[in-house]
């Protein structure tokens, strides 16, 4: 099974993916998060990627394609993904189609969550991450306590692209480059549009609902 998250940059993608990944035993594969990690490596390849990121700009296709084709030859994970801000552009979408059928295989469906820009922004700007156990909370709206996270305050962290001038970036880039891809899918009857807006519980159990008719 391969699932496809959309939406902007503080949609809650990340959030849907990590309540999925327990339910469904699917592998989350953030793109973003491989490529924080490269960064946090300090390579050469890590520099050139956070001048990208801070920038609010996409990571070149070939980084990308060399993670993803990593990624789907480790036979632990590569059956069951849920794939969180992969693809970004129509030229990684039609790879992954052709990386997929390589093997077989189809992807299953596409989850778009639409959120307005305004909401999108308070999102992003008040999103904290635990650098232990991977949960993400926001300041704002969903605050972490001692009932919903078990780990010491001391690992929120505050992702270094989210701060005003990058969300600008990053929302005019997804507009760009990564909204176009929606009628890809949608071409292929694979996309399925929900309300990003709705409560995180709501908008789950809309969710879990799709993929519970796809695995049926
Ligand atoms: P995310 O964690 O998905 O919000 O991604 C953070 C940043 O990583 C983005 O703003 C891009 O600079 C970069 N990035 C993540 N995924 C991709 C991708 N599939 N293609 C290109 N750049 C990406």
């Amino acid at each position: 099974m391969y699932i496809i998250l959309f939406g902007p940059p503080g949609a809650g993608k990340g959030t849907q993916a990590n309540k999925l990944v327990n339910e469904f035993n699917l592998h989350k594969v953030s793109t973003g998060d491989l490529l924080r990690e490269e960064v946090k490596n300090k390579t050469e390849e890590g520099k050139v990627i956070k001048l990208k990121i801070d920038k609010g700009s996409l990571v070149s296709d070939t980084i990308i394609s060399n993670l993803i084709k990593k990624v789907l030859l480790n036979k632990d994970i590569n059956q069951r993904i849920i794939f969180d801000g992969y693809p970004r552009n129509l030229n990684q979408a039609k790879e992954l189609d052709l990386l997929l059928k390589k093997n077989k295989r189809l992807i299953s469906c596409v989850l778009s969550l639409a959120v307005d820009k305004e909401s999108l922004v308070k999102r992003v700007l008040g999103r904290q991450i635990c650098s232990k156990c991977g949960l993400i909370f926001n300041k704002y709206f969903k605050p972490a306590n001692k009932i919903n996270h078990e780990c010491d305050s001391k690992f929120l962290e505050t992702r270094s692209d989210d701060n005003e001038l990058t969300i600008k970036n990053r929302f005019d880039t997804y507009v760009a480059k990564t909204l176009p891809i929606l009628n890809y899918y949608r071409d292929q009857n694979l996309l399925h549009e929900v309300n990003g807006m709705a409560k995180i519980d709501d908008i789950y159990m809309e969710i879990r609902g799709i993929i519970a008719s796809i695995e049926t």
